[in-house]
């Protein structure tokens, strides 16, 4: 550091950057910022075992393990899965509520393997059991969920095969419930019944009328896509009662959405299906389990306030639902029954990070001591008076000055009364007094508008080594928040804003939405640091472990990044216990078919044609295909 920059950061701590960067708000007890002014991840709190995450990576180098990288950590997983049965099961004893809590994780949000066998380990002991949503995930909770106890919960669409596969599996032992999310899955679910002559576990998916707000409010409702009316849902217990399979029928569920930001149509949904539930224990279903769903949020932005966000936290949502089930069965005097939940986005959102390096950057540099000549056009000398007088007129002159001469220098351009080197000048002396400008107005409450504008022009670009497409889908598609942040040099006050741009060619590969943590509001750029020159200068987007990598795609065919699972031990000390490799070019050229035998092939074909033709020597030829055949093995992102 020179004595300027010393300078610059006395005046700076960590707390500002943790401040700065939102920490104090998403952060809760996983993330903070240690002495050093880097990122650390603390999954067991702040007082024990933490990570420093730049040292850690930095470390990598040597390993071989590239970015862009994708952290998991599993300790993060199970302190969240002991956490939600945790405050269940302190409302169920606060409440003295006479059923138990059980918890499935749901496949789709993350079905990588390692993140379902330590969801199975980790919930061993509190009988954590996995929801499927379709035949791929079923074969999955079937395959790998061996606790007997635990419970399988099977939602979504299904024909002959699917349910035959889960009543079979009942018939070995597992504990499962085929919930119909139609009519005639009923009608399958009684025939396969009969023919295996065993008595299903029958669980219905109620349409309620009630629909939370947020990102999926449209999951729930009347028009939803999902589960039965009250009309559907008379007319099959009706079925039921003929077949005699009255006594099957164990669980009722909704679902009004993920990430439902406000606890009020919980609490309402929870009221009409505790009603359902009352009427169907009138009509001798005897229904043992209410599913409530998933939905229950995660603070994105820390705010509390909006769609990325909630307004509730775990306990309080344990609390409200053993509430109203508890209130309705003992008004009506019927049994209370166990309490299964599916949330899925807040046992493992925490879970991952995306770390990146900046490979570069587009700035203006703003020239000082800037002259022209003296034949120069008149256009220019006009120009370079407003750059002169800047300190001598008002601030609000040079300023709308300066915006009427720039929109004057392209249009001059156009009509062919500037050179392009004249141009270039032009441009020079514009940015000169931008940055000028933006100095004298600095920190001066009249001329703040003038100073945002001005800061706003002079925003940086940094270039970010990943895909948003790939590994951020939810920013992109539906401009969800997630936290993003340099995870070093924190004690050192950023001194720069820039937009965050991807590798894509897609004018939308940029992480468009950022929570400004000073004004409260969401920028399209954020605070940065200058890069150096020997440091590469990495930053991470944090909360990514919820549904982003499957939705993620193959934009200009960038891939799946490096991935590695880090196990957290004692003393600030860890292991990386597993470590799955990026995708390599080869692989997603098959995807679309293009298989690497095939190409290397094509391009023999063309440089054999070239040496005949002279264009090319033969050793120029192999080394081409020695470095095509080289980068078929590489990962798809810059080194
Ligand atoms: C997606 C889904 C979930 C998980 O929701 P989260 O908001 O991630 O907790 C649970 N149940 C069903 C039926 C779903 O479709």
């Amino acid at each position: 550091m020179n004595n300027k920059e010393i300078n610059n950061n006395k005046n700076w701590s960590i707390s500002q950057s943790s401040n700065l960067y939102g920490l104090d708000f998403w952060g809760d007890e996983y993330f903070s910022i240690n002495d050093k002014g880097n990122v650390q991840v603390h999954p067991y709190g702040k007082d024990s075992s933490s990570i420093d995450l730049y040292e850690m990576i930095s470390s990598f180098k040597e390993r071989s393990i590239r970015l862009p990288l994708l952290l998991r950590f599993p300790d993060i997983i199970q302190a969240q899965m002991k956490k939600i049965c945790v405050c269940f099961n302190k409302a169920i004893q606060d409440q003295d509520y006479q059923g138990n809590y059980y918890g499935v994780f749901p496949i789709k949000v993350n079905q990588q393997r390692h993140v379902i066998e330590d969801i199975i380990h980790a919930g061993k002991d509190l009988n954590f059991g996995l929801e499927a949503g379709s035949k791929p995930e079923l074969l999955i909770a079937l395959s790998y969920m061996d606790n007997p106890k635990a419970l399988i919960v099977c939602n979504g669409f299904k024909d002959k095969s699917y349910i035959e596969m889960a009543l079979l599996s009942q018939k070995a032992g597992r504990n499962i419930f085929l919930v119909v999310e139609r009519q005639k899955e009923l009608d399958l679910i009684l025939e396969m019944s009969k023919q295996l002559q065993l008595k299903p576990q029958i669980g219905f998916r109620l349409k309620l009328n009630t629909q939370s707000k947020g990102f999926w409010g449209k999951s729930s409702g009347e028009y939803s896509k999902f589960g039965l009316t009250s009309q559907q849902l008379v007319s099959s217990i009706e079925k039921l009662k003929q077949e005699d399979f009255l006594d099957c029928v164990k669980l009722i569920h909704f679902h009004i959405g993920s990430q439902i930001p406000s606890i009020q149509p919980i609490k309402l949904a929870i009221k009409e299906c505790a009603m359902i539930m009352s009427e169907l224990y009138l009509m001798k279903c005897p229904i043992e389990y209410v599913d409530v769903g998933g939905g229950l949020g995660i603070n994105y932005d820390g705010s509390g306030a909006t769609r990325s966000s909630t307004d509730y936290d775990i306990q309080e949502y344990a609390n409200d639902i053993v509430f109203a089930l508890q209130s309705l069965c003992e008004k009506k005097k019927i049994p209370q029954p166990h309490i299964i939940s599916e949330s899925g986005r807040f046992l493992v959102a925490q879970s991952s990070i995306l770390v990146f390096n900046i490979l570069d950057k587009n700035s203006i540099e703003g020239e000082k001591n800037i002259t022209i000549s003296e034949n120069s056009s008149s256009f220019l000398k006009e120009m370079y008076d407003i750059y002169k007088n800047i300190t001598h007129i008002s601030y609000n002159e040079s300023f709308n000055d300066l915006i009427e001469k720039k929109k004057q220098i392209y249009d001059t351009f156009i009509y062919g009364m500037l050179s392009l080197t004249e141009l270039a000048l032009a441009e020079k002396i514009y940015w000169a007094s931008v940055k000028q400008l933006t100095q004298l107005t600095k920190n001066k409450e009249d001329y703040e508008d003038i100073f945002l504008t001005l800061k706003k022009q002079l925003t940086d670009t940094y270039f970010c080594n990943f895909s948003i497409f790939q590994s951020l889908p939810d920013s992109w598609a539906l401009s969800y928040i997630f936290p993003v942040l340099p995870i070093h040099r924190l004690r050192e006050k950023p001194n720069k804003q820039a937009y965050l741009v991807d590798l894509t060619c897609d004018s939308d590969g940029q992480i468009s939405k950022i929570v400004d943590y000073k004004n409260w509001e969401i920028e399209s750029f954020m605070p940065v640091h200058d890069l150096k020159k020997n440091e590469p200068y990495l930053m991470g987007i944090f909360l990514t472990g919820a549904y982003q990598e499957i939705l993620g795609d193959l934009h200009n065919l960038f891939g799946d990044t490096d991935a590695v699972h880090i196990r957290v031990k004692d003393n600030n000390k860890y292991i990386i216990e597993h470590r799955v490799k990026a995708d390599s070019i080869s692989e997603v050229l098959e995807y679309v078919e293009f298989h690497g035998k095939q190409i290397i092939d094509k391009l023999h074909n063309i440089t054999e044609q070239s040496i005949i033709k002279g264009d090319i020597t033969r050793q120029e030829a192999d080394l081409l295909v020695e470095k095509f055949e080289e980068n078929l093995s590489r990962s798809t992102y810059l080194k």
